[in-house]
């Protein structure tokens, strides 16, 4: 087996409560490489077409990559995957923390669930034995309960990953929780865990990750914490701020969405709002330093707020997306009330993006008379009510009056609210959008329409240091919409491999291109460079593909609501007066991948070269 990889692979069948190893196949490993990758992979051999993510049948993974758990220095990540209950499509959500190295010290890399559980189960895996446990008594149960219990029953080095509340009810908003507020946030697979009726997995172990050239391994890692620590300017400013400090940077160039995507920063959230929103007021209430394994950036931290309305005690850090959702697109700038949503987000185990985005997209309807205080149980859904917020966050997470049918997602509140809501729900396949603009990055209208859920898997601001010497590139000017193509492909990419090798996009900024390939290399064994790389990730693309045309979804026919393309642009901000041509980037896109135009196919060709044969029959029928 290759360097990196513990070599196998838990599949449970809920239904039958059989738990089966299986081997992990070594030429998997070099095609797909680890986490959604493989996982895709393994999904598309294993499931049915066209099946309802919330059908029993159905599979939902965690999936590890070959540097998480190893001396890589930003090596801390894992993946919950499968078809998303909200998209239709493929779907995956990755987390840092400490859950990921603890999978692979227990002595398995995935760990694949099928089947429904008919009461509430939870896995343990402890030291290379699983088994399912009754968790009756953990129904029902905060995230953070279950975290304590469990860490309770198997020891302080256990790591447990759950669902909350919100994932029991199927609230297609939910999310899988660990830490205490580190979230796999993305695609509602905290309804498909509920739909299985499994609450929670906890790991625990002493295996070490084998490491092919350890010596070589080590000497990476001195040399990109010195790099991190010392040389990089943006990762020391992330080491001492984290995230918060990207809010007033993305207000300020027009990034941040600002009432329910329909404002303006600087104009209708002015320069006084946006400076309540600045990180210094929310360090004030961080109370401890937050990193994930092996990670010398530590960007996030706990928070306190003792007494008052939003008091939380340990609570996890609200990053930027979390404070864009619930602060400048609902209008509102009161730090305090974004940390208590965000805790309650958190325990209840609920996407914030997702349930920021229904509370702006509420505020709206509130606005249009197309929901009365009554409706909304005597809230005041006024734009920027930090009160609201925090109470609407609360009744999305306990599906409780108006908070029903805002917790399962856009599309569907907008056509159970009627009256046109349709016209300004912001989402895609079903799925909001992340808290950055395509008016500020044109490029984010293709990454939403074909990667629903997703936002930085090939945004131009998420290019690693010397990304542009090896892939030249068309630089900040949004008004250069044409020729980006070949550049999109490239960091999606290479963004795969970097999301499916088990690393951190955002630590990975903070290092070099090199980084990734030249630690995959040490630990797996096998050379890479950036190059070669790249083809591994232009596989998992096309797999990804593949998965969703064979699930029927055409994402080419897709579309970003209009009012995020600025049709009509907007009147005042950084991006006052310009549209985004978000057909034109596809088109170039699609070239590139060599996709069609049509339904977003891989060509024959490509499949063929990338060694997909099979892909490629299943798609050309011989
Ligand atoms: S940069 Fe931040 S999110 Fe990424 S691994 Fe480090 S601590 Fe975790």
């Amino acid at each position: 087996m290759l360097g990196g990889y513990m070599g196998r692979i838990l599949w449970v069948d809920l239904s039958e409560r059989k738990l089966t190893d299986q081997c992990l196949d070594e030429k998997m490993c070099r095609d797909y490489l680890g986490g959604y990758g493989i996982g895709m992979r393994m999904t598309y051999d294993n499931q049915k077409a066209s099946l309802d993510p919330l059908d029993p049948g159905s599979i939902v993974a965690f999936g590890t990559g070959p540097l998480t758990g190893s001396p890589a220095v930003i090596g801390s990540r894992f993946t919950v995957m499968g078809k998303s209950p909200i998209s239709q499509t493929w779907g995956d959500a990755n987390s840092g923390g400490y859950f990921g190295p603890a999978l692979k010290r227990a002595g398995y890399d995935m760990v694949f669930l099928t089947g429904a559980s008919d009461t509430p189960v939870y896995l343990s895996i402890d030291n290379g034995r699983a088994e399912l446990k009754d968790a009756l008594e953990l129904w029902g149960m905060t995230t953070y309960e279950v975290d304590s219990t469990l860490k309770g029953l198997y020891g302080r080095d256990s790591q447990v990953a759950c669902i909350g509340p919100a994932g029991e009810r199927g609230s297609l908003l939910s999310c899988i929780i660990h830490d205490r507020g580190r979230a796999a946030a993305r695609s509602g697979f905290g309804a498909v865990l509920g739909s299985k009726k499994v609450k929670a997995i906890v790991v625990r172990g002493d295996e070490a990750v084998p490491v092919a050239d350890a010596e070589k391994a080590k000497a990476l890692r001195s040399k990109y914490v010195r790099q991190i620590r010392v040389e990089h300017v943006g990762s020391s400013q992330l080491y001492m701020i984290g995230t918060p400090a990207l809010f007033g940077l993305c207000a300020l160039g027009g990034d941040a969405p600002v009432k329910n995507w329909s404002g303006a920063c600087l104009g209708d959230f002015d320069q006084s709002q946006i400076e309540s929103l600045h990180h210094d007021n929310f360090y004030k209430f961080k109370t401890k330093k937050y990193g994930c394994f092996g990670c010398p950036i530590a960007c996030s931290g706990t928070f306190d707020i003792a007494e008052g309305p939003y008091a939380v005690s340990h609570s996890h850090q609200p990053e930027y997306e979390t404070i864009s959702a619930f602060g400048s697109n609902c209008m509102n700038s009161n730090p305090e009330s974004i940390i208590k949503a965000n805790d309650i987000c958190n325990s209840y185990g609920l996407d914030t993006i997702g349930t920021g985005s229904m509370i702006a997209f509420a505020m709206e309807a509130y606005e249009k008379g197309l929901i009365s205080a009554e409706d909304a149980g005597g809230l005041d859904l006024s734009w920027g009510n930090p009160d609201a917020v925090v109470k609407l966050a609360e009744d999305i997470a306990l599906g409780r009056g108006l908070g029903e049918v805002l917790s399962m997602g856009l599309e569907r509140a907008a056509e159970a609210i009627g009256g046109g809501a349709e016209s300004f729900a912001v989402h895609v396949q079903g799925e909001a959008i992340a808290m950055h603009d395509p008016r500020f990055e044109p490029a984010m209208s293709v990454i939403y329409r074909m990667f629903p859920g997703k936002h930085i898997q090939a945004s131009q601001f998420c290019k690693p240091p010397a990304f542009d010497d090896e892939i030249p590139g068309y630089g900040a000017d949004r008004e250069r919409q044409a020729g980006r193509g070949t550049q999109l492909k490239s960091l999606e990419c290479l963004c795969n491999v970097v999301n499916c090798a088990g690393v951190c996009v955002f630590g990975y900024l903070s290092t070099h291109v090199d980084c990734v390939p030249e630690f995959l290399s040490a630990v797996t064994g096998v050379d890479m460079g950036v190059p070669e790389a790249i083809e591994v990730g232009e596989r998992i693309s096309n797999m990804r593909q593949a998965f969703n045309i064979r699930e029927g979804v055409n994402l080419v026919k897709t579309k970003v609501p209009a009012r995020v393309l600025g049709a009509p642009p907007l009147g005042a901000g950084p991006t006052a007066g310009f549209s985004v041509d978000s057909d034109l980037i596809l088109s170039e896109y699609l070239d590139a991948m060599r996709w069609s135009h049509e339904d977003g196919r891989p060509s024959k060709e490509r499949l063929l070269e990338l060694g997909m044969e099979d892909v490629a029959r299943d798609l050309y029928a011989s």
